[in-house]
C-alpha cells in the first residue's frame, strides 16, 4: 500500500515538472516571437495640403515618406506628432522623398536634422540652386559614381543635368540627406539612393532598390523613365506589403506615370487593401485602368481609399470626378477616408489570437480567409519562428519528460503486477 502511494506522489511530481517545463518554453518562446514581431503601422499624418506619412515596420524600422509643406505649423506638427506615436524613435532607417514639389518635401530637412535617415530615396532630379553643386553632379565630375544605381541611369544615355529643380527647400534637403550624423557615439554615412523602379526592364547588373524584412516587403514599380516632363511623374510607386496586406503609394504620379505602370506591370497580380489616392485625390491621377488592375472586384468593399489633402484647399483637391470614379468601382464611402475631414489616419496590420487583421483607427476592418488557413499559418508561423536548435531542444524534452512517465507507468504495472503473483 505504502508503495503504491510512494508512486503515485513520484508521478504526480513528474507530470507537474513536465507541465512546468512545457509552460516555461511556451511563455519563453511567445515572449521571444512578440519581442521579435511588431505590428506594421502605417500613419497618413494630417499635414494640411500636401503628404506625410510614417511607418512603422514589423522589425522595429521606421520610414518616413515626404515631409509636408514648408512652414513651421507643418514642422511642429510632423515633430510632435513623431515624439507622441514614436517616442523611442532617434533616427529613420529610411526617409523617401517621392518628388520635388514642396508640399512633399517641405519639412524633411528639419525632419532629418532632428532624426536623421540611414538610406534616403531622392528624386531624379538635380538641385541646381545657384552655388551649390548636387553630390550627384559632383561625384559625377570626378568621374567616380559608386552607387551602381546613379550610375546605370546616367549609362542609359541620359544627360545628369535633364532634369533640375532650382528652389531653396530642394536644395536644403538634397543637403542635408548627404549629411553624416552620429547615433549613440558611432558616426554614419547615410546611403542615398537616386529613385528607380524598373522592374522588368532592369539594365544588366542594376541593383534592386526594394526593401525585405521579416515577413514584409517593400518594392518600387516607378519612376520608370529617367526624365519626365510633369515633375509629379518623377515620383515613386511602391507597394508595402505585409501578412497579406498591401498599402499602395504613388506621391503625386500623374495620368502617364500610371498609364507606363499599367501597361509594365499589366501581368501581375495585385490586390491592394489600403490605396492611397495619387496628386491627393486630383482628376489626373487614380485612373480607372489603375484601380481596374491593382485592387480585386471582388474585395473593393472592403478596400481603404486614403486621400492627404488640406481642408478647403485652392485645388479643391480631392475631385468630385475621382470620388465619383471610386464609388463606380464598389468602393464603400465609408471606406474613403481623409485628411481634410478626419485628421491623422492610422492603419495597422496585428496578430490578435494567432490571426493577422488590417485595423483602421484600432477598428478591425477585414478578416483573412477561413479559420483553418489562419490556424495553419500560426503553426507555421511558430516554428519559422524558431530556430533550428530551439527546435531540436523542444523535441528532445518533450521526448525525456514522455519517456520518463512511461517509464513510471511501466514500473507502477509491473510492481502492482508483481504484488497481486
Ligand atoms: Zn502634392
Amino acid at each position: 500500500m505504502r508503495r503504491n502511494l510512494y508512486f503515485k506522489k513520484v508521478f504526480c511530481s513528474l507530470l507537474c515538472i513536465a507541465v512546468l517545463i512545457t509552460s516555461a518554453l511556451t511563455g519563453v518562446f511567445q515572449t521571444r516571437i512578440y519581442a521579435q514581431e511588431l505590428s506594421l503601422e502605417v500613419h497618413f499624418v494630417d499635414v494640411g495640403q500636401g503628404d506625410c506619412i510614417i511607418i512603422q515596420l514589423p522589425d522595429g524600422k521606421d520610414m518616413i515618406v515626404d515631409a509636408g509643406d514648408k512652414n513651421s505649423q507643418t514642422e511642429q506638427k510632423i515633430l510632435s506628432y513623431i515624439e507622441a506615436n514614436f517616442s523611442d524613435l532617434d533616427f529613420f532607417d529610411y526617409a523617401i522623398v517621392t518628388h520635388t514639389d514642396s508640399d512633399h518635401l517641405g519639412c524633411m530637412d528639419e525632419v532629418l536634422q532632428a532624426y536623421p535617415a540611414m538610406t534616403v530615396y531622392r528624386p531624379n532630379v538635380i538641385a541646381s540652386r545657384e552655388s551649390f553643386t548636387d553630390p550627384v553632379l559632383a561625384i559625377t565630375q570626378d568621374n567616380a559614381i559608386t552607387d551602381d544605381n546613379i550610375k546605370l541611369w546616367n549609362d542609359e544615355g541620359a544627360s545628369i543635368e535633364v532634369n533640375d529643380k532650382n528652389t531653396i527647400v530642394y536644395k536644403e534637403f538634397i543637403e542635408q540627406a548627404y549629411q553624416p550624423f552620429e547615433i549613440d557615439g558611432v558616426q554614419h554615412t547615410p546611403k542615398v539612393i537616386v529613385s528607380d523602379g524598373r522592374i522588368n526592364q532592369r539594365p544588366q547588373g542594376k541593383q534592386s532598390q526594394d526593401i525585405t524584412g521579416q515577413n514584409y516587403s517593400i518594392t518600387f514599380y516607378s519612376p520608370l523613365s529617367y526624365s519626365y516632363t510633369d515633375v509629379n511623374d518623377y515620383s515613386n510607386i511602391f507597394i508595402l506589403e505585409y501578412q497579406g496586406f498591401e498599402f499602395f503609394l504613388s506621391g503625386d504620379a500623374e495620368k502617364h506615370a500610371e498609364e507606363q505602370f499599367v501597361q509594365e506591370y499589366k501581368d501581375q497580380n495585385f490586390d491592394i487593401d489600403v490605396f492611397k489616392l495619387g496628386h491627393h485625390g486630383s482628376r489626373t491621377s487614380s485612373s480607372s485602368q489603375l484601380i481596374e488592375l491593382i485592387t480585386k472586384e471582388s474585395k473593393r468593399e472592403q478596400v481603404y481609399a486614403t486621400i492627404s489633402c488640406g481642408e478647403g484647399n485652392k485645388y479643391n483637391h480631392p475631385h468630385t470626378e475621382t470620388l465619383q470614379r471610386l464609388r463606380d468601382f464598389g468602393f464603400l464611402e465609408k471606406n474613403i477616408v481623409r485628411t481634410d475631414t478626419s485628421s491623422d489616419l492610422v492603419f495597422e496590420v496585428r496578430k490578435a489570437n494567432g490571426v493577422y487583421n488590417l485595423y483602421y483607427n484600432d477598428t478591425v476592418i477585414e478578416k483573412k480567409d477561413d479559420i483553418f488557413s489562419q490556424i495553419e499559418e500560426y503553426i507555421n508561423k511558430f516554428f519559422v519562428d524558431l530556430s533550428q536548435g530551439e527546435t531540436y531542444a523542444i523535441i528532445i524534452l518533450t521526448v525525456i519528460i514522455v519517456g520518463i512517465i512511461l517509464v513510471v507507468i511501466i514500473t507502477k504495472n509491473n510492481y502492482s503486477k508483481r504484488k497481486k503473483n
